[in-house]
C-alpha cells in the first residue's frame, strides 16, 4: 500500500503543482505509515524525473508515453500503476488535466473521488477539507473507505524543495492504442501572451471601480512603476478590456504573489477566492465598508484617480 501522487507537465515545464502535490502526499503517506510514489506520464519523463526528485519521494515513475497530456493515455497509465502498487490513496491535482482524468482513474478503479480539496486531518478516521459557495463555507468529508482518490487545490500546500533520494522506475506501460480516441494537435495561447499571473510576486489588480477602458492605463502605469504585473477582477474581463488570462477569481486564476494590490475592487467572494492566499493585500477603494478591507494589509479609502497617479510618482 502506497500513496501514488500524480505529476502535471505542460510543454516540456513540469507545473508547480507537481512539487504540492509532493507535499500533500508526503503528509498523507506519513499519516498512513506508507510510502510516497510519484509518477510522470509522458514528455521528457527522465529530465522530469530528476527535477522532481525532492526531499519526501520514495519512488518516481517515469513513464515514457505521448509528449503532452492525453486523457486516454493517462487514464490507462494510472490505472496500470494503480493496478502493481495498490495505493491507498491516488492523489492528482485539482488542475484542468487532473479534472479531465481524476474521474475516469476513480472509475476505473472502483474508488471514491473526492475534488478541490484543500485539506487533510487523519484522526482515527481521515478527513478532507474542501471550500464550497466560493469559499464562503468549509466542510469536511470523512471519508469512508480504506482507498480513494483525490484532487487537491494548486497552492493550498508549500511547494515541497530540497533534493531527494527517491528510486527512479521507468516502467514500460503498455497503451491500448484502440482506446485512444484523442490527439493534441498543438497549443494555442489565450490572448494576452504567455503572462502567467500565478507566477507573479507583484499584482496590481483593477477592477470596476476604474470606469472606462481608457482608465486603465493608469493602473498599468503604476504596475510598470512597480515592476508588478497587472491582473483584474472579473467584469473588467467580461467587458473585453482585459484577456481571460488576467482574471484572478473562482472562475479566473488562483494567486498567491507577495503583495496583492487591488483597486477599484469591491471584494466579492468569487474574487477572494483567487488571492487570499496572498502574503500582503493593499485595498484601494473609496467605501470603507466594501468587503475588500476585511481581509486587507493595507487600506487605503479614497478615490483611486487621486491615489494612483500619486503612488505612481512615489514609485518611478
Ligand atoms: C459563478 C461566478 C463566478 C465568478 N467568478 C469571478 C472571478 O473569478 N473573479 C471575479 O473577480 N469575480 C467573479 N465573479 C463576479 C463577482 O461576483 C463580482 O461581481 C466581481 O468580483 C466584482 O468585481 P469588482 O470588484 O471589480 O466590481 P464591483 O463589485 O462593482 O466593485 C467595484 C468597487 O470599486 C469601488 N470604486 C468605485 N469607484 C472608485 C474609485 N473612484 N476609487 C476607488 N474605488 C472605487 C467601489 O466602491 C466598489 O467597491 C463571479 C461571479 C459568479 C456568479
Amino acid at each position: 500500500m502506497t500513496v501514488l501522487a500524480l505529476a502535471e507537465h505542460r510543454r516540456g515545464n513540469i507545473r508547480p503543482v507537481s512539487y504540492e502535490t509532493v507535499t500533500a502526499g508526503r503528509g498523507l503517506a506519513d499519516a498512513l505509515d506508507t510510502e510516497l510514489h510519484l509518477a510522470v506520464i509522458g514528455g521528457e519523463v527522465s529530465e522530469f524525473a530528476e527535477d522532481l526528485n525532492r526531499d519526501g519521494v520514495d519512488t518516481i515513475h517515469a513513464v515514457a508515453a505521448g509528449e503532452e497530456f492525453n486523457h486516454d493515455i493517462y487514464t490507462q497509465v494510472i490505472e496500470s500503476l494503480a493496478t502493481d502498487l495498490d495505493p491507498r490513496v491516488v492523489l492528482m491535482p485539482n488542475s484542468v488535466n487532473g479534472l479531465d482524468y481524476a474521474p475516469a482513474v476513480a472509475s476505473r478503479l472502483s474508488l471514491p473521488l473526492i475534488t478541490d480539496v484543500v485539506g487533510f486531518d487523519a484522526g482515527d478516521t481521515m478527513t478532507a477539507i474542501r471550500e464550497m459557495y466560493g469559499s464562503k463555507v468549509e466542510t469536511t468529508i470523512e471519508i469512508d473507505a480504506d482507498r480513494f482518490c483525490v484532487t487537491i487545490r494548486p497552492n493550498e500546500w508549500p511547494a515541497a524543495e530540497g533534493a531527494g533520494d527517491a528510486e527512479i522506475e521507468e516502467p514500460d506501460v503498455e497503451v491500448d492504442e484502440s482506446r485512444v480516441g484523442s490527439t493534441v494537435t498543438g497549443f494555442e495561447e489565450v490572448g494576452g501572451g504567455d503572462v502567467d499571473i500565478s507566477d507573479a510576486d507583484v499584482l496590481v489588480s483593477v477592477g470596476r471601480g476604474i470606469e472606462e477602458e481608457e482608465n486603465i492605463e493608469l493602473i498599468e502605469e503604476l504596475a510598470d512603476a512597480l515592476g508588478a504585473t497587472l491582473s483584474s477582477s472579473r467584469p473588467i474581463v467580461d467587458a473585453g478590456w482585459l484577456p481571460k488570462n488576467r482574471q484572478v477569481g473562482q472562475s479566473g486564476k488562483v494567486v498567491t504573489p507577495d503583495i496583492y494590490l487591488a483597486i477599484g475592487i469591491s471584494g466579492a467572494v468569487q474574487h477572494v477566492a483567487g488571492m487570499k492566499g496572498a502574503d500582503t493585500i493593499v485595498a484601494i477603494n473609496t467605501d470603507p465598508n466594501a468587503p475588500i478591507f476585511d481581509l486587507a494589509d493595507y487600506g487605503i479609502v479614497d478615490d483611486l484617480f487621486e491615489v494612483v497617479p500619486e503612488l505612481t510618482a512615489q514609485f518611478s
